[in-house]
């Protein structure tokens, strides 16, 4: 393989067992060079091990590790062109925010570092903090210099071990763009695991969502969002409301399902499940693409329209929407969120209310999957 001079990442059959576990699955993943790149998933799926595989920190069970067509399994990390950055920084207490960023310079027997680390320090924003020492800073601004002293050294990847899973929420917003900035600017392959489904579409441009060792679904963040392909997917990324429907016949280019009294319409092309008439699936439908009409307006929901009945079980006001848990005959929580632009004031627990939507937001799942995969997050357990 040698078509590529830049820094993708291809993995061909890489595993990892730790005794009788296996922690990663054999596993193909080409990461291409210049990309963000994400692995996301729960605590305990194999995405660290494989970060690790890649820098070379853990000796895969069988498998390769390509960086730009070059084989680099066998080499040591620190003879690999890659650099990784990890969630407790792990700068030096004694050295300065210079001294932190010069470190791997000086080291190599860089004479002259001046221009390279006030590059750096210009590109992390930091400039002005060179004569501080680290604890001086706060943990955003030490997770810039960890950033900055792993570029200096110019790999050809960056991996990015859970980086800002430290810092508090509002910090770790500002970080993702900031990291997002620094990518564009650098413009070489970052590799970031995270078990974080925000921080993951925020930033990258591909997504591996990982499972139980095995990579479920891979593709670009709205994708994913829009076309999971498992009930761990939907789940996982977002929230999903899941259907359990029969296929009754098809029109055109649709599939009608019924789920109890309700006829629901989907597009053929966006169920990722066997289809026949009498196949049971999934129909899935995020909430935020439900319109939500008290009972008594249901005569103003337009033709064409899915249209399921239910009663309000709980409203959470939450600003910019009202995010509703909804029992209905198909399903016992259904998760509505609706803009408030105009509130209606009977949209209130205990209330009758309609949902509607569009057909084409419907897709479809394979109903033998467990049709609650994925719905513990990380962050409630965390
Ligand atoms: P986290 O977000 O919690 O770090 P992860 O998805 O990164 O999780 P890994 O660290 O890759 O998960 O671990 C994958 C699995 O392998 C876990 O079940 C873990 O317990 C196991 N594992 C990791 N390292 C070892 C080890 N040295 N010996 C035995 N088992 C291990």
């Amino acid at each position: 393989m040698t078509e590529s001079s830049g820094g993708d990442v291809r993995l061909t059959g890489i595993s990892k067992k730790y005794g009788s576990f296996n922690a990663v699955h054999p596993l193909d993943l080409t990461v291409p060079a210049g990309s963000f790149f994400a692995l996301l998933g729960a605590s305990g799926c194999g995405k660290t091990t494989t970060l690790r595989m890649i820098a070379g920190l853990e000796e895969p069970t069988a498998g390769t590790v390509r960086l730009a067509g070059e084989d680099i399994t066998a080499l040591p990390p620190y003879k690999r062109p890659v650099n990784t950055v990890f969630q407790n920084y792990a700068l030096f207490p004694h050295l300065d925010i210079y001294e932190n960023v010069a470190f791997g310079l000086r080291r190599r027997g860089v004479k002259s570092v001046k221009k390279q680390v006030g590059d750096m320090l210009d590109l992390v924003q930091l400039g002005d903090f060179a004569r501080r020492k680290p604890q001086q800073l706060s943990g955003g601004q030490q997770q810039r210099v960890a950033v900055a002293r792993a570029l200096i050294n110019h790999p050809r990847v960056l991996l990015l071990d859970e980086p800002l899973g430290a810092l508090d929420l509002k910090l770790r917003r500002q970080m993702q763009l900031e990291l997002k900035r620094i990518q564009t600017e650098v413009g070489i392959t970052f590799v970031h695991v995270t078990h974080d489904q925000e921080e993951a579409m925020t930033m990258a441009d591909t997504v591996a969502v990982m499972n139980g060792g095995r990579v479920e679904q891979l593709g670009a963040p709205a994708d994913l969002y829009e076309n999971p392909v498992s009930t761990f997917v939907a789940n996982f990324l977002g929230t999903s409301n899941l259907i359990e429907a029969e296929v009754v016949g098809s029109s055109g280019d649709d599939l009608q399902l019924k789920s109890g009294d309700f006829k629901i319409t989907m597009p053929a092309a966006r169920c990722s499940a066997p289809a026949g008439t009498g196949d049971k699936v999934l129909a899935g439908v995020r909430p935020e693409k439900i319109s939500l009409v008290a009972a008594a307006d249901e005569g103003t929901i337009p033709a064409g329209r899915n249209r399921i009945t239910g009663r309000i079980k709980d409203a959470s006001f939450i600003g910019v929407s009202t995010q509703f848990v909804i029992g209905s005959p198909v399903c016992p929580e259904l998760a509505v969120y609706q803009q408030n632009i105009e509130r209606d004031g009977r949209l209130v627990p205990g209330a009758d209310v309609v949902l509607h939507w569009n057909p084409a937001h419907t897709f479809g799942l394979d109903a033998a999957q467990d049709i609650d995969a994925g719905t513990e997050t990380p962050e409630d357990s965390a």
